[in-house]
């Protein structure tokens, strides 16, 4: 990703931390698109990235420019992904790391940080209360708080995929892209890309269609999007789709405004359906979605039903995670 470092804020290219993330593939659906009579259904594969999420984007990013201010110490509240992604990039930047993770996250993903040499603290509850106590912590001992939108870096590292999409389909957008939504953070680096490409006369024309999904027993923002809050009797539950078990984002007015603007939508998938999902696209077409990946894939079909997508648009999804740290 740092092929964009013209457009990243790090100023020295030596303080760059990379381990290899970005420039990861888009493979075309072809066997589900004729099925769905769809004109394209990409795929934009993210889970080839170092620690096998598209967290390393903003961690490599935020990583890079807290070496840059001489940062020593970091602290993230985790739903797993971002945990195990800055542990790694610290160990290689020689800054110490503290993960906070609920405790009923898989083995793999705690694993993962204790030997990238994080400190790693379980909590019982959601991402939101270890966000809680990532915040004594900065206050107390002074760490630097790497929580999701409350520092402005992780956003530019996620920004590269707008670029990335940019690229390599060739300087035309896809018509819609559904974005498996937790913290917001891709899918606002994206729309700040598109319009900072424009700028720039990259591109032209019509921006895709923005379209957040999310699981039906976390689905903050569906409720936002159709009654501008949270109802009372709102209950978040732990997804399977540990990535988008964001009760509370902090970005949520950023995230509505990119849905608006861009003409999109906010949809829900059942726990159910996005283990279906994991099951025909692997079938089908041979390539394993963690479950925020099937998310997107069911979203697609959900939003197909109900003609919210036409047949002669090409959708852009994304498997966000590897389908092997879920075990
Ligand atoms: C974090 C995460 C998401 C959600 O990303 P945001 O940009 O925070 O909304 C989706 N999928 C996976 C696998 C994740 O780790």
């Amino acid at each position: 990703m740092w092929r964009y470092a013209e457009l990243l804020p790090v100023f020295d290219e030596k303080n760059i931390v990379s381990l290899g993330e970005g420039w990861t593939p888009i493979h075309s659906l072809d066997k589900l698109a004729q099925k769905t009579n769809i004109a394209k259904i990409l795929i934009k594969d993210e889970s080839v990235n170092p620690t096998g999420s598209f967290k390393a984007r903003g961690i490599s990013m935020a990583i890079s420019k807290a070496k840059e201010f001489g940062i020593e110490n970091v602290v993230i509240p985790t739903a797993g992904n971002a945990g195990g992604a800055m542990a790694a990039y610290c160990a290689k930047a020689d800054i110490k790391a503290t993960v906070i993770m609920p405790r009923h996250t898989t083995e793999t993903l705690k694993e993962e940080c204790r030997l990238f040499g994080a400190e790693l603290i379980l909590l019982d509850g959601l991402i939101d209360k270890c966000g809680k106590l990532a915040k004594q912590l900065s206050e107390e001992k002074g760490y630097f708080d790497m929580s999701t939108m409350k520092e402005p870096y992780r956003l530019e590292g996620k920004k590269t995929l707008g670029f990335e999409i940019a690229e390599q389909l060739n300087w035309r957008l896809p018509d819609v892209i559904i974005y498996p939504t937790g913290g917001g953070t891709g899918l606002i680096g994206m729309w700040k890309a598109f319009k900072e490409m424009k700028k720039l006369g990259w591109i032209k024309g019509k921006l895709p269609k923005m379209v957040i999904v999310q699981s039906e027993i976390c689905a903050p923002m569906m409720e936002i999007f159709k009654s501008g809050a949270l109802s009372n009797n709102y209950n978040p539950q732990p997804s399977l789709a540990y990535g988008l078990a964001v009760p509370f984002p902090f970005a949520k007015d950023l995230m509505i405004q990119v849905v608006q603007e861009s003409k999109g939508t906010v949809i829900t998938v059942s726990e159910d359906q996005i283990q279906q999902g994991i099951r025909e696209v692997a079938s089908q077409e041979g390539m394993l979605l963690s479950p925020e990946g099937s998310a997107t894939y069911k979203g697609m079909q959900k939003l197909l039903t109900n003609a919210w997508i036409k047949e002669d648009e090409t959708i852009l999804l994304f498997n966000t995670g590897s389908w092997y740290k879920y075990r």
